[in-house]
């Protein structure tokens, strides 16, 4: 399962083929290593990053997304042309996340809302000073310094 990295999020208004592109970089992938972990052929991944094509099959879609590490949700946000935030957040376990490591793919699912492990509700904001999480690479609240997991 790919792990949720906000850093990897699509930008407002960038397109697929600039997308796809960036995260390809930044995995430091040829369009070539990309295609092949992706299960896609090599020009169709030279035609999404040409722009000709604007829309993925479900296949395709879940190909690219597995190679690229992404949610199929960004890629779906993307060709939707939707705001990410809205079909992504960063929503953890109080009880069982474990700090410094990153969210279950279980937890950030847009439509879940407890815990598949214990049942507990899901938080996506500092249960402190209510502040939205924008990363969980960090253990601590940003904004009031209060551990993020229940002690
Ligand atoms: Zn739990
Ligand atoms: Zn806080």
């Amino acid at each position: 399962m790919p792990l949720l990295q906000p850093e990897l999020a699509p930008n407002p208004e960038e397109t697929l083929a600039n997308y796809v592109r960036r995260v390809r970089m930044s995995l430091g992938l040829s369009q070539k290593e990309l295609a092949e972990r992706a299960g896609v052929h090599l020009q169709s991944v030279g035609k999404i990053e040409r722009r000709q094509t604007t829309r993925l099959k479900q296949g395709p879609k879940s190909g690219l997304a597995y190679a690229l590490s992404v949610p199929v949700e960004y890629l779906d946000a993307i060709c939707k042309g939707v705001a990410v935030e809205a079909i992504a957040s960063l929503k953890f376990c109080p009880q069982c996340w474990v700090p410094g490591t990153p969210p279950d793919p279980m937890w950030t699912h847009p439509r879940a809302k407890h815990c598949f492990a214990c049942g507990s509700p899901l938080r996506d904001r500092c249960g402190s000073c209510k502040e939205l999480i924008v990363s969980l690479k960090f253990r601590f609240c940003p904004f009031c310094g209060k551990s993020y997991k229940d002690t």
